[in-house]
């Protein structure tokens, strides 16, 4: 997804986003109950009802998807596991798992909840409409309820990443006692289902409804995608979870010290094609300095400015322990969008380090060896 995110709110300690996608579809929403579902069934509201309800109706049924995956990170949260944030975007909802469950029965649960939160809040909205005295809290309820049994079944469908193909893996993970062949049997059902989608959308497409059928061949084209990132996911968690950062660090280390100028580190990025130096004195590790930082300063400045004015400081520097596992050094380069990471012994001396693009190498000449 790209970053094109709103944060919202934050609930239980989870950021709430909403994707510009979003807009886009909540508006599609409410124009299209405003304009022609209500209008179809009620037809002697005032037009303001009809904008009113389409409005009211069309927040509530973004309230019951932020809901379902609310329902996903709590669960995820009592079972021990950090959730990093839900997003809205334009086919629903994603909750954001920091990393896969740890087992069987966590996932069955956590994937669960989400549909059977759907079919309780489908049932409410159908008994308030019942109950309701005004036609349109009726009408409201009713559509709300439809929508939200529907989401349920549709969650349902079993192809991964949908929470019925979750629900898939953890029974195929329960009996096979591998999750990684789980993973890969449920994202080949997954990628099955994504087809059929496309294939029926075109389908409709070709006789005559477009809309529908574009609509529905998008969402299968969005599922084949997410089955076959959340697979590459999983291969790529497993295989480094296995390799050490002490086996893996690179022990030369490229070094530069406090005082020296941007122009001679530029000069030798240029001679030796590294990107980021470790600033060290003494043995001790100061700080880090990378061509983007260096970039920052204009070319007349440099040959004034030394490494230690721009660099930064070992305070705000993450690390990882020779003992780690490459996973968590990758997992901490994604979230904190940096492109290497120092490692450094109990002790704080300097051993190594570990850059992004030797572990993305790594995995390549894995894949190209079939060992993937
Ligand atoms: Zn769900």
């Amino acid at each position: 997804m790209t970053e094109s995110r709103l944060r919202i709110a934050r609930l239980f300690g989870i950021p709430i986003s909403i994707d510009a996608s979003w807009l886009l579809i909540f508006a599609l929403v409410t124009f299209s109950l405003a304009t022609s579902y209500f209008p179809a069934r009620y037809p002697h509201w005032s037009p303001p009802a009809y904008w009113a309800v389409g409005l009211a109706t069309s927040l509530l049924f973004f309230l019951s998807v932020l809901l379902h995956e609310l329902a996903h990170s709590l669960m995820t949260q009592a079972l021990g596991q950090r959730v990093r944030g839900i997003t809205l975007f334009i086919f629903g909802g994603v909750a954001e798992l920091e990393e896969e469950p740890r087992r069987a029965l966590d996932e069955f649960l956590i994937a669960a909840v989400g549909p059977a939160t759907s079919l309780a809040l489908g049932a409410s909205f159908f008994f308030l409409g019942w109950l309701a005295p005004t036609v349109h809290v009726q009408a409201a309820g009713r559509y709300l309820g439809f929508v939200n049994v529907l989401l349920a079944l549709f969650n349902l469908i079993p192809g991964f990443p949908l929470d019925g193909g979750r629900i898939f893996r953890s029974l195929v993970w329960a009996v096979t006692g591998s999750f990684t062949r789980a993973s890969r049997i449920a994202s080949g059902v997954g990628e099955a289902v994504a087809w059929v989608f496309i294939l029926f959308g075109a389908l409709l497409a070709l006789r005559g409804l477009v809309f529908n059928g574009l609509w529905l061949a998008f969402i299968g084209w969005f599922l084949l995608n997410a089955a076959r990132t959340s697979y590459r996911q999983v291969v790529l968690e497993e295989a480094l979870k296995n390799v050490y950062v002490q086996d893996f660090m690179r022990r030369q280390v490229p070094l530069t010290s406090p005082e020296e100028t941007l122009a001679g580190l530029a000069e030798r990025i240029l001679r030796e094609g590294e990107r980021a130096y470790l600033v060290a004195a003494d043995g001790r590790v100061l700080g880090i300095v990378t061509l983007k930082d260096v970039r920052k300063v204009p070319p007349e400045a440099h040959p004034l400015t030394p490494v230690v004015q721009i660099m930064t400081p070992a305070a705000r520097l993450r690390t990882v322990s020779p003992s780690a596992t490459l996973w968590d050094a990758f997992r901490l380069m994604t979230e904190e969008d940096i492109h290497q990471i120092p490692v450094v012994d109990e002790l704080h001396r300097l051993q190594g380090l570990v850059r992004r693009n030797d572990i993305l190498r790594y995995m390549q000449m894995r894949s190209e060896l079939g060992q993937l």
